[in-house]
């Protein structure tokens, strides 16, 4: 049984892949030749040489079927796409991202960059959610089905937390691919409803473990996280991830926090 829009064999094993891009996001869900990249992006700091060589560490080959969600509109999470070439636009088979994209250069350049090699790049307005408080930014199902569950924030100018969430729900373990949101929204509109506690779930920190708004630990340790993980630069400008969170996300779940300062994370769910 499929049923699902990337067409991947339901209660198959996927890898989840958290790339190493220095202080920036790329995720992968894949299935065989099935691939979906949840952000394309890499360190803002990065050069053309570098984007490129870690494109082509990403090794998209003339058979691959590659669906591409980008979070929201921050540079370090989508300019990749900027050095993709012919021959890896032409494996794109969806593209979806939030809509009102910001008028900077990069983002024009890439929506101008996809028109021309004919990927149609789908924005994804914002969801309305009738519970909890009408100011508050909120996250709610964009669709579903038995592979990822695709999240949506309500409307709001806030870039980082106006974006895209997926819930990748695989054989034995599921994860949570966060972009920039913050980690009460991910609580309150997921994972507090989450019914599937009983298989562990993969964290993917917000925002590189990072400013993220204030959360209540003592809600998410009620969950069942098998594994912390966290895409940053350990040399970054920020000073993410702070040590408050690192500290919390210790906690988590005994100390289970990996990061791509060394390499790229891969996990079987
Ligand atoms: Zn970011």
């Amino acid at each position: 049984m499929k049923n699902n829009y990337f067409n991947i064999e339901a209660n198959s094993e996927l890898e989840l892949n958290i790339i190493k891009v220095g202080h920036g996001n790329w995720n992968e869900i894949r299935s065989g030749k099935t691939r979906i990249f949840y952000d394309t992006g890499a360190d803002k700091r990065w050069r053309q040489l570098s984007i490129r060589d870690l494109i082509d560490t990403m090794d998209i080959r003339n058979d691959h079927d590659i669906h591409i969600v980008i979070s929201h509109w921050d540079v370090d999470h989508y300019h990749a796409l900027l050095e993709f070439e012919s021959k890896h636009f032409k494996r794109i088979k969806s593209i979806i991202a939030p809509s009102n994209p910001p008028k900077t250069n990069t983002c024009t350049n890439v929506i101008q960059l996809l028109k021309l090699n004919n990927v149609h790049l789908e924005f994804i307005k914002p969801v309305s959610v009738s519970n909890g408080p009408l100011k508050e930014i909120k996250l709610g199902l964009y669709r579903f089905d038995n592979i990822i569950d695709v999240y949506r924030a309500t409307n709001t100018k806030n870039r980082n937390q106006g974006g895209i969430v997926l819930l990748v729900k695989g054989k034995n373990c599921d994860a949570l691919l966060t972009g920039d949101h913050h980690y009460s929204k991910l609580y309150k509109y997921i994972l507090n409803g989450y019914s599937n506690n009983d298989k562990p779930l993969i964290f993917i920190t917000p925002h590189h473990g990072g400013y993220a708004g204030k959360w209540d630990i003592n809600n998410w340790k009620q969950l069942n996280i098998r594994e912390v993980a966290i895409s940053y630069c350990q040399s970054n400008p920020y000073n993410h991830p702070t040590r408050d969170n690192l500290s919390k996300l210790i906690t988590l779940n005994n100390g289970n926090v990996s990061c791509t300062t060394r390499r790229t994370l891969n996990y079987l769910l």
